[in-house]
Formats: structure tokens, sequence, C-alpha cells
């Protein structure tokens, strides 16, 4: 039996939809979403469920019930239905690589409505009147990628949105995944994700291009009521204006924390259109998205954006340019530019500073606060990213070493020779390390060293409490774990093949991405085959 607490939906509730035929392409120009209901899939498997992310939206655990697990599948997939829920598609649009896209909208995606404030959304559940001429469809590839991945992000302390179920549909999916004239049939499969709300910039940007005020303010009305309620509760009704620039001071805040923490974990998203930026700050839509193994700023996982303009190092700078876009669309509601720069300008200085302290947190340093105007503590960061480039370090590897007793005592550099210190960077390279690289690795660490040693002293720290600091603090910043691309491969591929423990690997590791936990082999570097493996090494947008 599945008891399930009553659904409901405030988005749908409180906001207007247009009934339309709900499967024909159009533009909806007067409403806030379509209701429209998933279209039915012949044969509806579970393959796994979050009963973490399960137990936040008031939802049964999974347990070893058959029946149950059928009926989750019958459920999540979109065949049936529970009591309070009622299937929507919404209007969004949005800038695409730089440019305004029009009418975007829950082309794959429909919400089926919210429960203990969560709301749940089948993402690959058929077409709706935003599918533009496609499916409406997702595969089980790209379906692997986003369950695995935002449990991941929860557990490393990324905001996101999360997933509680993974489903194949038993219908085959066709997919060109490089645009590239070689399409085949791919498995079908549908994420179930969660999030207190799926409101992205794209939400607003649509009716400012449309200059449709009310519908604006109505949706801002909205978010900032059951979203932001501090705001809400001390907002003055004889000026909305300081409202609405309250609330977008805050989803600047929001978002420069979200970037904060991709840059902490080596995320890069790969599509940061404003479409794909959550009111939240959450990270969300995970589509062709990758990490930093060989580090290297510019590098984007997607194909697809040829100019890296959604590259590592540009994340930061494109969270500007996003705000700067969901600035343009609340304009009708504030109308006053430079104190909507001012905000964004704050922001940045905000986001600069929070980068900074998180770097150096990745370095072990607990409080950062005299260090961020200190030039060594700059350099010792800049020094790092150059030397991690050129050396082509695994970021992840790299960090997580730091802790390792011999690195934290000083005695793997009191060696006098270079050589341990090469074995040990070597182990955690993707090339051979060179001997004027050793040399500057060398410097670098004596550099760290002092470093901590400065911070210890004016801190007035004994050496043991001074190391007992460093080392919670590089264990509580740098993760063990990260979902690379080629697990997630190796996770599908064998799905494919009916095989799961790739899969249940994954997600034990996920759930403790701080812990290194034995007998599960995903914490090593990128294996040389994945280097140029599809799927791997390269994706690209939409699968
Ligand atoms: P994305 O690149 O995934 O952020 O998607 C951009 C837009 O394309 C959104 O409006 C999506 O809903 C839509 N979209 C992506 N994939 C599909 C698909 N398979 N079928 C229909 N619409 C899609
Ligand atoms: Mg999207």
């Amino acid at each position: 039996m599945l008891t399930t607490p009553p659904f409901h939906n405030r988005f749908t509730e409180e906001l207007g939809g247009a009934t339309l035929d709900m499967r024909k392409p159009q533009q909806v120009t007067d409403a806030f979403y379509v209701p429209c209901l998933p279209e039915k899939v012949p044969q509806p498997r579970l393959l796994a469920w979050s009963d973490d992310a399960a137990r936040e939206a008031g939802l049964p655990s999974l347990g070893d019930d058959a029946d149950l697990r059928q009926k989750l599948a019958e459920i999540f997939t979109g065949n049936e239905s529970l009591s309070g829920m009622n299937p929507v598609a919404t209007v969004y649009g949005g800038h695409q690589f730089g440019h305004w896209a029009g009418q975007l909208g829950d082309g794959r995606a429909i919400l089926l409505g919210e429960t203990a404030g969560i709301e749940l959304q089948l993402k690959g559940s058929g077409r709706t009147p935003f599918s533009r001429g496609s499916d409406g469809r997702a595969v089980l590839r790209s379906s692997v990628r986003e369950y695995v991945c935002s449990e991941a992000m929860h557990h490393l302390g990324v905001p996101g949105t999360r997933a509680l179920s993974l489903c194949t549909t038993g219908a085959e999916v066709v997919r060109d995944m490089f645009y590239d004239g070689h399409p085949r049939s791919e498995t079908g499969a549908i994420v179930c994700r969660t999030a207190p709300s799926f409101i992205r910039f794209g939400h607003f940007e649509i009716f400012a291009a449309r200059r449709q005020t009310e519908r604006l303010r109505q949706l801002a009305d909205f978010t900032i009521r059951h979203y932001f309620p501090e705001i809400h509760a001390a907002r003055d009704p004889h000026d909305t204006k300081a409202t609405y620039l309250q609330w977008f001071s805050a989803v600047c805040h929001l978002t420069m924390d979200m970037i904060v923490a991709w840059m902490r974990v080596g995320f890069i998203h790969g599509v940061m259109n404003t479409d794909n930026m959550s009111i939240l700050g959450l990270t969300i839509d995970y589509g062709p998205f990758g990490w930093q193994e060989d580090f290297n700023p510019v590098f984007t996982p997607n194909t697809s954006d040829r100019e890296a303009r959604y590259c590592f190092g540009n994340q930061p700078g494109i969270a500007r340019w996003n705000l700067a876009c969901f600035a343009n669309a609340l304009y009708p509601l504030i109308e006053d530019v430079p104190a909507l720069t001012s905000t964004i300008e704050a922001a940045e200085q905000y986001l600069a500073k929070a980068i900074q302290t998180m770097r150096l947190g990745k370095l072990g340093f607990d409080d950062a606060s005299d260090l961020l105007e200190r030039s060594d503590a700059t350099a010792l960061t800049t020094d790092l990213d150059r030397l991690m480039q050129t050396s082509k370090i695994d970021f992840t590897l790299f960090f997580n070493m730091l802790a390792d007793e011999d690195v934290l005592d000083g005695t793997l550099l009191d060696t006098g020779a270079e050589g341990a210190l090469g074995e040990r960077l070597s182990s955690v390279a993707y090339e051979k390390l060179g001997d004027d690289d050793l040399g500057q690795w060398s410097n670098w660490f004596a550099a760290y060293k002092r470093l901590h040693a400065y911070h210890a002293k004016v801190r007035n720290r004994p050496q043991a409490v001074s190391e007992r600091h460093q080392i919670e603090t590089l264990c509580a910043n740098n993760p063990v774990f990260i979902p690379r691309n080629y697990l997630l491969v190796r996770a599908f591929e064998a799905l494919d093949e009916g095989d799961s423990k790739m899969l249940d690997d994954l997600m034990c590791a996920s759930r403790a991405p701080y812990k290194r936990l034995t007998a599960i082999d995903v914490y090593g570097k990128r294996p040389d085959w994945a280097e140029s493996y599809p799927g791997a090494a390269a994706l690209s947008c939409s699968s």
C-alpha cells in the first residue's frame, strides 16, 4: 500500500493557466502554464529511488516490497497519478549562448505537484506545447547522469535540485548523440526531480520580453511570498520597488553562493543559459556537465559550446551576465538602473571575496579574514592554478593529497630531494612532471608551509592545534568523491546490460563524498580510455 501526503500545487493554484491542445507546439502568450499530462509509457521500471529525497518530500522509502516498487514506477513515469497532482508544463524563455531565444518552456519536463513544500517534476515524460517538434523524452544515458549527479551535489553541499527516482520506460528513443548524422536507438528513461521551486530567470524574462508587466509582477510577488518569506514579511506596500530590489539582491547572493560551491568542487555546468538559472540559486538541468580533472580553467565538457563560453573559469562572469539579464527582466518593476547595477556590483564583490575565502579553505585555512588582503596568500592561489595547469594535476586528488600526513607535517618536503614530492605529484598528474616543474612545486609547498606557520602564529595556536584545524578544514572543503563522467559512463553502460552494481556503488559514494569508503573503486583519476570516450570526455547539449 502506498500512502502519501496530499499533493497540491501553489504554482497552478495561484497563477493562471491556459487550456490549450497540450501536445501542439505553440506560443503560450497569456498564461504561466499549460495543463499537460505525461505521455504513457509501455513498460515502466524503477531502477533507483532516493529514500533520502523521498523523506524530504514526505514520500515512503523503498524497502523490498515488489508491489510498491512497481507502483512507484507507474507513478514516476507518469502512467498513474496520485490524488491532488495536477500536471502542467510551465512557460519560460531565456538567453542561450548570449542571445535571446524567445519562448522555451518545459519541453520535456512536467510538474506533477508539490508535497511538504517540495515540487516533483518528471523529466523526459513526453511532449508538451514547448517541445518545439522534439519528442519530450530523455535517454538512460543522460538520466543516470542527472540522477547520480544531483544526489552527489546535495551531499557535496552544493545547492541543487534533487533526484527522487530513475525509471526506464520500455520505449526506445532515437538520439544523434553528437549531432553528426549518426542517430541510434537508446533506452528511454525518466528522472523525477525535486526542488522547492523550479522557477528560473527565464520565467521572468519571457514576460518582460512580451511587455506583460502585470504577469511579471504576479510572478515576482508569488516568488517572494513563498520562497523569500522574510522579504515578504518586511515589505512596505508603499514602496514595492524597494522590496523587488531587496529580492533581486537576495537572488544575486544565492546565485553567487552556488557558483562558489561549483568552483570549490570543480564542477562545470556546461550550459549556463538563463533558462537554466534557478531563482533559488539551485544547480538545475544536469546536461553536458563535467569536472575539473587535469586542471584547466578554460575547459568545458560541452562540445556544442565551441567558444567555451561556459568553461570553468568563466562561470563567475557568466553568473554576472545572467544576473544582468534577470535585472533587465525586473526593470519594469524597479525602474532604477543605478540601483540594479550597484546591486550586481555588490554581489560581484561578495563573490570575489567568497571565492578567495573558499580557495584558502581548500588549502586548509579555516579563517581567511586576515589573509584576503595579503599578497603572499593571493600568490599562493594563483601560482597553484598555474602549476596545476602546466603539470596537468587532477584537481580533486591534489587537494586530497594535502591532508596526507607527510604533507601536513612537512616530512615529504624535508627529505631534501625532490624525488618523493615528484613521485607523489606524478600519482595525481596526467603527465610525467618535468624537473623544472618540480622546482616550482617545491617552492610552492615551501610558501604554503610558511603561510600556515604565519596563520598559526597570528592565532597563537600551538602546532598540534593548528594542524588539527588545518586537517579539519581540508577534509571539510575537499571531497574525495565526485561523479566523474567516466564513472557515469561505466554506470549507464552496465545498467544497459542489466547490471546495477556500478550505479549502487556510485550512489553509496555520492552519499558520503567526503569519506573514502572501502571496497568501492570510484576514487581514482580518469583512466586513459576515458580521455576520448564519447560521453566521458565530450558531451553535447540535449539528450
Ligand atoms: P536544455 O538545453 O536541456 O536546457 O533545454 C532547452 C530547451 O529545449 C528547453 O525548453 C527544453 O525543455 C527543450 N528540450 C530539450 N530537450 C528536449 C526534448 N527531448 N524534447 C522537447 N524539448 C526539449
Ligand atoms: Mg534547460
